[in-house]
């Protein structure tokens, strides 16, 4: 993970596990239990939602009156506040329950009144009906209900045309702890068809663990400390701030109103309708919202705040509003701009107008993800939505614009449409992740015809190779990673024209790993492109130059909708039609994966872009319900004109004892290219490879003393091995002249032929002899590529006698580099060159090269004489100039440092103090760090605890204090997490990260042992940090001697001499 967590999806991941312990009150009892899983969401069949419920029997008294909730008083304490330890008990993770609800009835509209006490007790006094239809027989309503105390003598079910007649005998309150059921069983059964409305009252709880309704905290700039109130209920958190049908595919429409006292605002999906003083409790006031369109549980949203706002009029029928604590509302000038303009370009793209008449967008100070789309009301952490030119750097200004896009796109995918359950949660984050570049490159595009020069910037592209391929090492982790398809996102800054022909990679790779969520269904491969005749009108290129390239690209977004208005004219192709399906079909509804495949089918069908007997469903079923994704392997026959290609499926560590015995297959598509006729630029297939094929033989190429490259522009999600022979020529091409490989295929080649060695599927000394053309290199993305790949093995080396090897190695390729870009950053100087210095400069510095270290420790004294110098280091050389300042300083650097984040108030500036305090010498100041991390008040937001603990980790000196504090803190820590145990799990990964000797595998073994039923859904991440380290050392045993010899043989020794 890059610690970028984009979006909410974290959450789905974290459910979990927790246990409730309350303690009584009032004569009501609480039951413990227990929750699993989570990750496990997004499988269907096998899903066990990790729930958690705790139930109470006999309630507390209260007089049913919905527009008066909190007649008693603000009390200062409440009595008996819920936490959610994990650590008191876990079930396995596998155990299948069904999670789902009953269908009998649906709901249909909800009035929702909600008055937490945020300046009180934080108690939430609540009100809710749901009006429901009948839909089979049924003598009982069940919904969903966490952490809320419901008051059993304000329960009625009435028919919606008696609501106010004595409502139907409930003959039983009952609950289901795991599930978090509410069940009112009924004396008789309801009518099918007919309309009924469920009403209660109930208590709720202001939490702090940042899901559910929630209150975050700040200081004001007279230094006060604030309090506000706000929500994150995906995926299965609303049901803690009022009881509802908490499933994605249980839409109905919502009445809100919220209680505040008179000095802060309230904000939810849709506009205020009005305001009411509430009686009987002067300065409450109740806002009213008007009804919703028709929408799912886990887009509500509420936030009460004392927030400022601006207003923008750029679109005139939607009312586009930024909010952030006053201090930081400036930060948020370049989301209002941005913002309104993507929502209207995505207006005009899909041809659907934005639903509601307003678009809310709010930085929450605590905030665990990145992200969250909730209809109208987008959530942001603030370092995904302000931005302070002066302070922040290029990379904070796109992150702030790609998730701006991407949580818009959501308004209509995922919104709009919305996946019928969780397996299929690909339908929103695929498409979001595909729509969020062409928002972005709007953006891009408009500032570049409104400059009229050329500005490249923000034109996004993912490299599989980089991105997916290194994260997933097993099938087992296949299950996790994937899932976080839109947090472990690294967006490089390339030209428009990239842009369109990434696209449909891109759209490829989000979907992939969309579909990877749904565990045993896995990576799925779409490529816009794979289907026949789509490259051509939406990504082929004519045969112009490069400046006319991208301002043609630039321009696709019009010729974008001209193709809209025409939806099936002779020219339409198969892949144009993937936002029209959801949004033309689905609207307000929900959808599901084969719902997909046969629109396309047809569509193919019909404009003859695929034969009538192949249908889209075959081609996909292959990536979507198979895990995994292929490696092709490509031998050509002695004389060199013909190759026999064959596939199986791509693994970087082979489980030895799996027991797995499916055959894995993949229709593929076949593109290649060669030496005597190079062409990059046609990526259309050649060849496909069906399932059923053991292996084809391709013929007419060229003679044996030129290389074949497959997979043109890593087009094809999958990877490619050569024979020997044709791995020595691309190695002799890239030395001789580099460039006339395609840039992609570099990067790609890189990356195949390094996860290839580490897989073991290739040797070392390959591996590495391709990187020796680097030194050449200028371009950004295979210098990303390589070094992504080469921090594997510095990981591994760093703590071994040979890292002095290694070292001198990976300078030697990355001094031209580091010359090259130069150590004075220019904000003027093209993205990319901007990016390639900050990875440059980072590398070199971490290596200790001795010109980085000292330019930056001279930048860093010079600030720490002068801080109020804001502008004395470039924003995109801080991360790297303050934690060498701080490695290379003492006690006295590291408190600057703490000041500076103390009195920062850029969210982004806070961000890269914290990791840079992590990087001193100073063991014992580490270890303060660490404490102060898990420690409320100490300064540290919870939602930032386990960047501080990553940044000690990764820091050599901190390692084993992390590991340490880990297994000594347990219990401290699991406590301060409560039910998130998505941090957990980051912490784990990070403190194992690089362990790779026996001790440490053992050190975990034990680890796990001690703390046997304390893990709850934390035991996944321990069981991968013990399989990963299994792996490690496996590849420490097999190739750390093949290295170092190359290394020696090569000329990079460190060796000292006895004399
Ligand atoms: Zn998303």
């Amino acid at each position: 993970m890059t610690g970028s967590s984009r979006e909410t999806l974290a959450m789905e991941m974290n459910q979990s596990a927790a246990s409730v312990s309350f303690g009584k009150r009032n004569g009501c009892y609480v039951n413990r239990s227990v929750a699993l899983l989570l990750g496990l969401l997004f499988v269907s069949a096998t899903v066990a939602t990790g729930l958690l419920v705790y139930y109470y029997a006999p309630q507390v008294r209260s007089e049913h009156d919905p527009l008066n909730l909190a007649r008693t008083s603000v009390a200062t304490e409440r009595p008996m506040v819920p936490t959610t330890p994990m650590t008191t008990g876990g079930k396995d993770p596998a155990t299948k329950i069904d999670v789902r609800l009953p269908r009998s009835v649906k709901p249909l509209h909800y009035l929702v009144k909600l008055q937490p006490l945020i300046n009180g007790n934080f108690s939430i006094l609540g009100y809710v009906e749901v009006e429901i239809e009948v839909v089979e027989a049924t003598s009982n309503v069940t919904l969903h209900i966490a952490d809320i105390v419901t008051k059993n003598e304000t329960i009625k079910l009435a028919p919606s045309d008696q609501v106010q007649g004595p409502g139907l005998t409930i003959a039983k309150h009952s609950y289901d702890n795991e599930r978090q059921f509410y069940v009112a069983e009924l004396e008789s059964e309801l009518e099918v068809g007919k309309k009924y409305v469920l009403s209660m009252e109930f208590e709720g709880y202001l939490n702090d663990k940042l899901h559910g309704f929630y209150r975050s905290t700040y200081k004001a700039e007279d230094g006060s400390d604030r309090l506000i109130a706000s929500t994150q209920f995906q995926p299965t958190d609303a049901r803690r701030a009022f009881p509802c049908f908490d499933e994605p595919g249980m839409k109905a429409t919502f009445e809100v109103y919220l209680g505040r006292e008179q000095g802060m605002s309230s904000i939810s999906n849709m506009p205020k309708f009005e305001s009411i003083p509430i009686e009987g409790q002067p300065g409450w006031v109740w806002d009213h919202f008007n009804t919703s369109v028709p929408m799912s549980t886990y887009l509500v949203a509420f936030v009460i705040s004392d927030f400022d706002h601006m207003n923008s009029t750029a679109n005139d029928h939607v009312l586009f509003r930024v909010w952030a604590r006053n201090a930081a509302i400036e930060q948020a000038n370049y989301a209002l701009t941005t913002g309104p303009d993507i929502l209207s370009f995505f207006e005009d793209y899909f041809s659907v107008p934005f639903p509601l008449p307003k678009q809310d967008m709010i930085a929450i100070p605590d905030f665990s993800a990145g992200a969250m789309e909730n209809w109208g009301l987008i959530t942001y952490r603030e370092t995904a939505m302000l931005y302070d030119p002066a302070v922040s750097s290029a990379s904070n200004k796109q992150r702030v614009v790609v998730v701006v896009a991407h949580e818009l796109a959501h308004q209509w995918f995922g919104n709009l449409v919305t996946p019928q359950w969780w397996t299929d949660l690909w339908l929103n984050e695929g498409f979001a992740s595909f729509m969020e570049y062409l928002g972005v490159n709007h953006v891009s595009c408009s500032i570049k015809h409104s400059h009229n020069k050329d500005v490249k910037e923000f034109v996004t592209f993912r490299s599989p190779a980089n991105f997916l391929f290194g994260r997933i090492t097993t099938s087992f982790s296949i299950l996790l990673w994937p899932c976080f398809l839109s947090l472990c996102v690294h967006v490089t800054f390339v030209s428009c024209d990239l842009l369109i022909s990434r696209m449909a990679f891109v759209f490829a790779l989000a979907l992939l790993l969309c579909l990877a969520h749904s565990c045993f269904r896995p990576i799925a491969l779409l490529r816009l492109r794979m289907i026949p005749g789509c490259r051509r009108s939406l990504a082929e290129p004519p045969q112009v130059s490069q400046s006319a390239a991208e301002t043609l690209y630039c321009e696709v977004p019009g010729r974008e909708r001209g193709r809209f208005k025409s939806p099936r004219s002779a020219k339409d192709t198969v892949c144009c039609q993937f936002p029209n399906f959801s949004l033309s079909f689905r609207k307000y509804q929900n959808a599901e994966q084969d719902d997909l495949w046969q629109y396309l089918t047809t569509a193919a069908h019909e404009d003859g872009t695929l034969p009538t007997d192949l249908s889209v469903k075959k081609i996909m079923d292959t990536w979507t319900l198979q895990m995994g994704y292929p490696v092709i392997k490509v031998t050509r026959s002695s004389d060199g004109t013909s190759a026999t290609v064959t596939q199986e499926r791509f693994l970087l560590v082979k489980n030895l004892n799996s027991t797995d015995t499916h055959d894995y297959k993949w229709w593929v598509p076949l593109s290649y290219t060669t030496e005597t006729s190079p062409d990059f630029e046609t990526t259309k297939p050649q060849r496909w490879m069906m399932d059923t094929e053991q292996e084809l033989t391709i013929s007419s190429l060229p003679a044996k003393d030129k290389w074949v490259i497959f997979n043109v522009q890593e087009t094809g999600y999958y990877r490619v091995n050569y024979d020997a022979e044709n791995w020595n020529l691309i190695i002799q091409q890239l030395k001789d002249n580099h460039e006339s490989i395609h840039v992609i295929n570099r990067a790609q080649i890189i990356d195949d032929v390094l996860s290839l060695a580490r897989a073991g599927q290739v040797s070392y000394d390959t591996a590495l002899s391709v990187n020796a053309y680097l030194g050449k290199e200028v371009e950004y993305v295979p210098w990303y590529s390589a070094l992504n790949n080469l921090g594997y093995l510095e990981n591994m080396f760093t703590r071994s006698s040979g890292y002095g090897n290694l070292k001198t190695y990976l300078l030697d390729l990355l001094i031209p580099l580091y010359e090259s870009v130069g150590f004075d950053d220019n904000l003027n100087d093209p993205h990319l060159d901007q990016y390639k210095r900050v990875k440059a400069l980072s590398w070199a510095c971490n290596l200790g090269y001795q010109d980085c270290v000292d330019n930056s420790q001279n930048l860093f004294n010079t600030w720490v004489q002068n801080p109020s110098n804001t502008s004395l280091i470039s924003p995109n050389l801080k991360s790297t100039v303050y934690c060498t300042g701080v490695a290379e300083g003492g006690e006295e650097e590291w408190n600057f440092a703490w000041q500076q984040y103390l009195g920062s108030n850029v969210a982004t500036e806070k961000s890269k103090l914290l990791s840079a305090m992590g990087c001193t010498k100073e063991v014992w100041i580490l270890s303060r760090y660490l404490d102060m991390a898990f420690t409320e008040g100490s300064g540290i937001r919870k939602q930032d605890a386990s960047q501080v603990f990553a940044a000690v980790a990764r820091n050599d000196v901190g390692r084993y204090l992390a590991w340490n504090y880990l297994r000594d803190q347990w219990e401290k820590i699991a406590d301060y997490y409560g039910s998130g145990l998505f941090a957990i799990a980051r912490i784990i990964k990070a403190a194992t990260r690089a362990f790779n000797t026996k001790l440490e595998l053992a050190e975990l073994v034990l680890f796990k042992e001690e703390h046997a039923g304390q893990l709850g859904t934390a035991t996944r991440a321990v069981d991968q940090a013990i399989e990963r380290t299994e792996n490690n050392i496996n590849w420490m045993d097999n190739n750390y001697e093949v290295i170092m010899k190359w290394l020696e043989d090569n000329g990079y020794s460190s060796k000292l001499r006895s004399q």
